[in-house]
């Protein structure tokens, strides 16, 4: 291959910074619709750099003599972000038009919704900790992690809409379960919440979506325990899963060193977060005892009315 398209590649692979990936997957695009390439083996090694490192990143992971590491989640720090994220969405198409179209999404994502970063987020080492915290007290990732693993992003720019997502990906042919979840974090805008609070309400989303395989579907249980607090949600809505994943941050921060990170905390009388805890308390220790159903369907517990957990 030229030596000008190998030059591209590793530019591409060594990207720190998502605008001048940005850049460099322009470069891409413009290879894939010259004349004159060959457009085969350029995506072919391009797919197989970027493969490279992604297995490179979860290596260290895995090897990491940190304790704190969790198994089968991955956190991906500033300067690897963009290119493992641009990994993951390239190296599954080998069609020249499909990785067309995803070249043109991830300049448009970079371009035109990330801007340049005010502040800085969460560090690898406090996002780690909140992992740590998370599942020592919870086993949450046993819960989240059942089905495929879970990666974090931290990206060192702000996004113009969202401080934080969880985006989640689906074959066609199987629309009712998900096959890989990706958090988003940002660095924040100054009128937004804690990052601490961000982080875990994201969490909160890909335990909604392990629970139930569906992106805005919360547990039923959860529409029925509200009821009680006369809060009627409707079910698969944004409004019903962000409610689901604020009350989970709540629930498990409340109580703990994370709870001064937590603005909604205090906006509950102590009786209604009883129930919540309550309520999670109850689905934690099904879906744990239940963990192998997870990785093909969907799981819920039954609540019934009166706050109290049903008898057995
Ligand atoms: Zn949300």
């Amino acid at each position: 291959m030229d030596e000008s398209l190998r030059n591209i590649i590793e530019q591409v692979v060594r990207a720190e910074i998502a605008k001048d990936l940005s850049e460099l997957l322009k470069e891409c695009l413009c290879v894939l619709e010259s004349k004159n390439a060959n457009k085969r083996e350029f995506i072919s090694v391009l797919n197989e750099r970027l493969t490279n490192i992604g297995g490179v990143h979860r290596l260290d992971t895995l090897l990491s003599s940190n304790t704190h590491i969790l198994q089968n989640v991955y956190v991906h720090d500033y300067k690897v972000a963009p290119v493992i994220y641009v990994s993951h969405r390239l190296i599954s198409s080998n069609k020249i038009r499909d990785y067309k179209v995803t070249l043109h999404k991830l300049i448009d994502m970079f371009d035109n919704e990330f801007n340049e970063p005010k502040t800085v987020g969460l560090k690898k080492d406090q996002v780690n900790n909140v992992l740590h915290f998370l599942q020592s007290e919870y086993r949450i990732f046993d819960i989240i992690t059942c089905k495929t693993d879970l990666e974090i992003f931290l990206f060192n720019n702000s996004h113009k809409q969202f401080n934080s997502f969880c985006e989640v990906f689906y074959d066609e042919k199987e629309p009712e379960t998900y096959h890989k979840r990706f958090i988003f974090t940002f660095a924040s805008r100054s009128e937004e919440h804690d990052p601490y609070q961000v982080l875990i309400h994201e969490i909160g989303h890909a335990l909604q979506v392990a629970l139930t395989h569906q992106g805005m579907m919360t547990p039923d249980s959860f529409i029925e325990m509200n009821k009680e607090l006369d809060v009627y949600l409707e079910n698969n809505t944004v409004v019903s899963a962000e409610v689901f994943a604020d009350i989970f941050s709540v629930v498990v921060m409340n109580n703990s060193y994370f709870a001064v990170h937590n603005d909604l905390i205090r906006i509950f009388p102590p009786e209604v977060l009883d129930l919540f805890k309550c309520y999670f308390k109850m689905l934690f220790e099904y879906a744990l005892e239940n963990k192998e159903v997870l990785k093909t369907k969907k799981l819920d517990i039954i609540w019934a009315n009166s706050g109290k957990p049903p008898k057995s």
